[in-house]
């Protein structure tokens, strides 16, 4: 395993932001498991967690305000360090970017015992939320998150309460999926009144 501290890395348009290596989840498909980096970026996997300083000096390297979307992905799950995400948009917003885009297992409250949506308010524009699988049982399977049964309807409910703080709320599947499982995947976005966004399957990438 390569180790680099690459924080910051372009992706088309977007700039993505790589601010932990933690993540309660061992998703079957995670593209840490098949490489050290993404999209063709430097190792992903980090020397240490960042710190804030060490994020704003990763970020002052780039023009900022230039990308359509600032995004918070890695090789990690960004909620695990809520607080650094929310002083990183902060520093984002302030040199100008127009939007942050949080790409997220939807574990956060999980993560931190409490509901975490709130803290998203005025700090992401666009919440991307891996639903991975229409049903419980199929979910559990390919993401097996360290919370166990508790984690899919957690997700949802995060899911659900981010409507109420972040502008753009969306749930993601990648077209790989059974008709089946695909089909209870709409019926479920549905019922939580959120779009889904239906990804190409790209082995280059994360889950996002
Ligand atoms: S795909 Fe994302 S949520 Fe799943 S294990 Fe990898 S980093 Fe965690």
């Amino acid at each position: 395993m390569q180790k680099a501290m690459t924080i910051a890395y372009e992706v088309g348009e977007n700039l993505y932001l790589n601010i932990t290596n933690h993540c309660p989840c061992a998703c079957t498909f995670c593209i840490r498991t098949m490489s050290d980096g993404a999209y063709g970026s430097d190792p992903l996997w980090l020397e240490h967690e960042p710190s804030l300083e060490e994020i704003r000096t990763a970020l002052d390297a780039f023009d900022v305000a230039k990308y359509k979307e600032v995004v918070f992905c890695g090789f990690g799950e960004p909620t695990e360090r809520l607080e650094v995400m929310r002083e990183t948009a902060r520093y984002l917003k302030a040199r100008g970017v127009k939007c942050i885009r949080l790409n997220t297992n939807g574990l956060s409250d999980l993560i931190h015992g409490r509901s975490t949506a709130a803290d998203l308010e005025g700090v992401v524009d666009v919440v991307s939320i891996s639903l991975n699988a229409g049903t419980e049982e199929a979910y559990l399977d390919v993401t097996r998150p360290k919370f166990g049964a508790e984690a899919f309807p957690a997700m949802q409910r995060f899911a659900e309460d981010c409507k109420a703080y972040v502008p753009q709320v969306m749930l993601t599947v990648v077209d790989v999926l059974e008709p089946s499982e695909l089909a209870a995947a709409k019926r479920l976005a549905e019922q939580l009144g959120i779009r889904l966004r239906i990804r190409k399957f790209d082995n280059a990438a994360t889950r996002r």
